[in-house]
This record gives C-alpha cells, sequence and structure tokens, in this order.
C-alpha cells in the first residue's frame, strides 16, 4: 500500500519516527513539504531569516531524498488543503506526520484528519520532537507538573536508552515511492528574498546542523561555566536545527546522557537544558489559553496594569536605551536573528521591571525577530521573566543591568561588537557610560564625546515602580 510523510518541523530524513514508520509498513511512501501560506501570510518582513534557512534546509533535504532514490514534493499553498488534495491525488492509505503540541498546530491537525477520514485515509501522529510527550511526566496524582526541578528528576528517573534510540530510516529506504523529478521551488516564487543568513557563521540543514553539534562535542565540558557568557563561544548554537528538526532530540540527549553518566558535568548541565524544552512543550499543551487567549501562566498576574511607554518600546526594540548591554543585546537580536540566553534574561527582566511594558510586547518582538522562535519556549521564557510563568523569577527579583552587565560581560567584548560607538570607553565606564558624568544634583547629563544616548530611565526608580505594579495586583486579587 502506499502512504504520504507529511513533513512541518522534522526537515531531516535520518532518525525520523514518521518516516520510519511509514517506510516499515508501506511499500511505496511519498514525502512531502508545504509551505504554508497560513503561516508566511502573517509574516509581515518578507526578508525573513527562518523561512530561507527552512528553504535551504528543504533544498538539501531534497537532494538526499533523491539520492536515496525518491524525491521531496514541495508545494506553496494552505497546508490544511494541500496535505488531504495530495494525498488523494496520490491515493495513499496514510498520512504520517510527527506530532506538535501547540494549540494552534494542534487544531490544524485535527482539520487535516477530518478532511483526510472524509476520503477513507488516515492521519497518524507519532512522538519525535520532544524525548517525554504531555502525559509522559506526571506527579505521583497524574497531573502535569508546573515546577521544574521535580519535573527534571522524573524526566530524568525515567530516561534510559529505550526513548533515547535512534530511528533507523536507512534501512527501509528502498520504500520510497519513484516519482518522476519535480523542480525546486525558488524562494522569490514563494514571496520571499535572501537575508544575510549566508554570512552568519550558521550552517543550515542536516549537514550545518552536524557541524555545530560535533563542534560542541569538543566543548561541551567546559558548558557549565561558559555558557553564562555572551562573548564567550559557550553554548551549542543548535536552536535553531531543533526548532526546525534538523537534528534529532534523541541523538542530542543520548550524547549528553552518555556523558552526563560518565561525569561530565558540563553535558549533565546542557541535558537539562534539553529538558526545559520538553518542559515548555509539555506546559504549552496542557495550558492551550497561553497561545490561544495570551493569557499568564499564573492568573492571578493576568492583569498587572503596566504604563506601556510607547517610546521606549521603541527604544527597546532598536537597541537605543542607553544601557549598553540592552543595547547590545537587542542590535544582535536585530542583525542575527540569534540572542544569547543570559541576555534574553536581561533584556526580558528590563523591559518589564525597568521599562513596564506588558511582557506580551517583547514576547511579540521576540516572536518577529528570533530565528529559533518557538512558541512553548519563548511564552515560557518570557513568563518566567515577568514572574508571570511556572516556576517564574519571584516578582521581587529584579535583575540590575549594570550588574548583569559587569558579571557577564566583565571586559565589555559584547558590548563593544554590537554597539561599536562605545568602543574606545574603558572596561570601568563601558557598562555605565553616564555614571562618570552624572552631575552633583544626580541628574543625567550628556556624554558630548561619544553619539550614544543617555539611559531612558532611571533603574533604582523604576525598581521601586516595578515593585508597586506587582505589589497592587496581590493587593486587588
Ligand atoms: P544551548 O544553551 O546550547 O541549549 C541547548 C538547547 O536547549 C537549546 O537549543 C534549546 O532547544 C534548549 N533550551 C535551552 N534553554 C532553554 C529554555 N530556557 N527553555 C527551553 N529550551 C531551552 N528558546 C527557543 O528555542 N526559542 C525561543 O523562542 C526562545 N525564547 C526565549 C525567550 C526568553 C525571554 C528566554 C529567557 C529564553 C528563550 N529561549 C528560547 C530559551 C533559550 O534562550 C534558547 O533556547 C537558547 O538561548 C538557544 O541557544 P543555544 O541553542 O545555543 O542553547
Amino acid at each position: 500500500s502506499k502512504a504520504l510523510v507529511w513533513l512541518r518541523r522534522d526537515l531531516r530524513m535520518e532518525d525520523h519516527a514518521a518516516l520510519y514508520h511509514a517506510l516499515k509498513r508501506h511499500e511505496q511512501v511519498y514525502v512531502a513539504f508545504v509551505f504554508d501560506t497560513d503561516i508566511l501570510d502573517s509574516l509581515s518582513d518578507k526578508h525573513d531569516r527562518r523561512v530561507e534557512f527552512i528553504w535551504e534546509s528543504v533544498s538539501e533535504l531534497k537532494d538526499s531524498l533523491r539520492k536515496s532514490g525518491g524525491d521531496l514534493l514541495v508545494r506553496y499553498g494552505k497546508a490544511l488543503e494541500e496535505i488531504p488534495q495530495l494525498a488523494q491525488q496520490l491515493e495513499v492509505a496514510a498520512v504520517y506526520a510527527n506530532r506538535d503540541y501547540e494549540p494552534l498546530a494542534i487544531a490544524r491537525d485535527e482539520q487535516v484528519a477530518q478532511a483526510l477520514l472524509a476520503a477513507d485515509q488516515t492521519l497518524h501522529l507519532f512522538k519525535d520532537q520532544v524525548l517525554f510527550e504531555q502525559d509522559e511526566v506526571l506527579t505521583q496524582t497524574g497531573k502535569p507538573y508546573g515546577v521544574f526541578t521535580p519535573y527534571k528528576r522524573a524526566h530524568l528517573a525515567k530516561l534510559n536508552p529505550f526513548y533515547l534510540k535512534a530511528y533507523p530510516v536507512q534501512k527501509y529506504l528502498s520504500s520510497l515511492a519513484k516519482i518522476s523529478k519535480e523542480p525546486m521551488l525558488s524562494l522569490e516564487s514563494l514571496g520571499f528574498s535572501r537575508t544575510n543568513l549566508k554570512t552568519m557563521r550558521l550552517p543550515t540543514g542536516i549537514a550545518g546542523a552536524q557541524q555545530l553539534f560535533n563542534d560542541f562535542l569538543q566543548r561541551i565540558e567546559d558548558y557549565d561555566e561558559a555558557r553564562n557568557y555572551p562573548a564567550i563561544k559557550g553554548v551549542s548554537y543548535l536552536s535553531v536545527h531543533l526548532r526546525f528538526g534538523t537534528i534529532s532530540i534523541r541523538q542530542l540527549a543520548h550524547a549528553a546522557w552518555q556523558l552526563s553518566l560518565a561525569g561530565n558535568a558540563g553535558a549533565a548541565t546542557w541535558l537539562s537544558e534539553l529538558i526545559w524544552r520538553d518542559f515548555y512543550f509539555q506546559v504549552c499543551y496542557h495550558r492551550p489559553d497561553l497561545q490561544l487567549a495570551g493569557r499568564a501562566y499564573r492568573l492571578e498576574y493576568d492583569r498587572l496594569q503596566f504604563p506601556n511607554n510607547r517610546d521606549w518600546f521603541a527604544a527597546w526594540c532598536e537597541g537605543r536605551t542607553g544601557f549598553p548591554i540592552v543595547d547590545a543585546a537587542m542590535r544582535q537580536l536585530n542583525q542575527t536573528g540569534y540572542m544569547h540566553n543570559r541576555l534574553r534574561m536581561v533584556v526580558a527582566s528590563f523591559l518589564v521591571k525597568d521599562l513596564l511594558i506588558d511582557w506580551r510586547w517583547g514576547e511579540q518582538y521576540f516572536a518577529e525577530k528570533l530565528i529559533d522562535f518557538d512558541f512553548a519556549a519563548n511564552n515560557g521564557g518570557w513568563q518566567w521573566a515577568a514572574s508571570t510563568g511556572c516556576d517564574a523569577q519571584p516578582y521581587f527579583r529584579i535583575f540590575n543591568p549594570q550588574s548583569q552587565s559587569e558579571k557577564f560581560d566583565a571586559h565589555g567584548k559584547f558590548i563593544r561588537k554590537y554597539v561599536p560607538e562605545l568602543a574606545a570607553l574603558s572596561d570601568n565606564v563601558i557598562h555605565a557610560p553616564w555614571a562618570g558624568t552624572v552631575s552633583k544634583k544626580d541628574q543625567l547629563v550628556s556624554m558630548p564625546e561619544v553619539d550614544y544616548p543617555m539611559p531612558v530611565v532611571n533603574h533604582a526608580v523604576q525598581r521601586q515602580e516595578a515593585l508597586g505594579i506587582y505589589k497592587n495586583n496581590v493587593k486587588q486579587k
């Protein structure tokens, strides 16, 4: 019989659950990817690094499938309609895909399943993008965890080679359907154009992911310490590959798990980060209102009264708040689509607790700009920083941007890279260039020799304001 494998955020052909099951059960297997207009049309900027990343990865995958005797059918349109149409045209018995955990994606899959059913075809979904699904790691009373540490403990207790085993797709590739070759759609035909992706040190596709992972394995032992410093190459930079599935989570977790059992502390910490990823997916699944209604995880914080100053928000987005570490981070995001985790925490805290702007505004800006944007992790990160989330930072813990800068970018290396107008300042001054020029009356005065804005706010004052907003909210409950 025949089957169709529908790729979404799993752009690889190795260790792939849906492809494995389809190849094993059917004699002729087609593989398809849809550039979904329901998603693409919502992107206002037609220079989008993510679309280019996907396009590059899909092109590479198409070549690989061809070399293995098949092809990748690439379509442009509404996935909701394209997949059932393709399934009918190819007369397959079933469609295979890997499961998604976001409410919007679940709704899409339900609609596709209904349309297929009308033609007597079935949609089969598999676990692939996580180590454990929403109902595999639950509390003793069968409820989802809302706190990370016990979740991680239960996750690690359950993790064993069975869950980390790769799906050996290679040996079944002879079941790929032999079809006449179709040309690849161009990026321009999708309404998008090239970005600066090629100039960045971010290799795309399956080959790119392996290259980054091999490089990271040489440094994984130092991860525990090095991961905190944005100017150091301490992290894996694999987030975009995990987002689009150009590498398998099982492959990464297996390596980290084995190394951690052998006493590698860096690998153990990195495995924890992969478990955070699973954690936020299950939160997202169990709380669909986070995505569908933009609610706070802790409902008592749903209506915090933020003043939302639009000029300050624009300054934050454009990296001209006058706080060098914040501006450097935001410029990194704007120029590359990436931001180091430490800085995501710093700029998120700064937006909410210094600029007093609703965390949802920042969440949305990240959603537009991040190359690794993923609803579950992004929402989790923002709600953590805003103290509205599960297992969040308590509201009275407010990062001081200057001390964060002095601690994590002590020599100003990261600041100098992204805020070059400050490059000539000494290490002592670069974190708070205004400090040396503050007048006797404690008023901020300008720095005539440097073309850099004065800080938009005074941290100490804003900190008190923020505490007031959170305390008022608690009182009003
Ligand atoms: P590494 O340190 O090498 O970590 C390895 C992998 O673990 C990451 O690729 C990621 O898949 C996972 N991971 C690490 N930290 C987290 C975390 N806190 N939550 C969930 N997964 C994690 N991550 C995203 O993938 N997409 C987002 O949209 C996103 N938005 C964020 C927004 C905020 C405000 C914050 C504070 C964090 C956000 N993160 C997000 C989490 C984290 O910052 C990134 O995953 C990480 O910086 C990616 O770089 P890396 O691959 O080099 O990470």
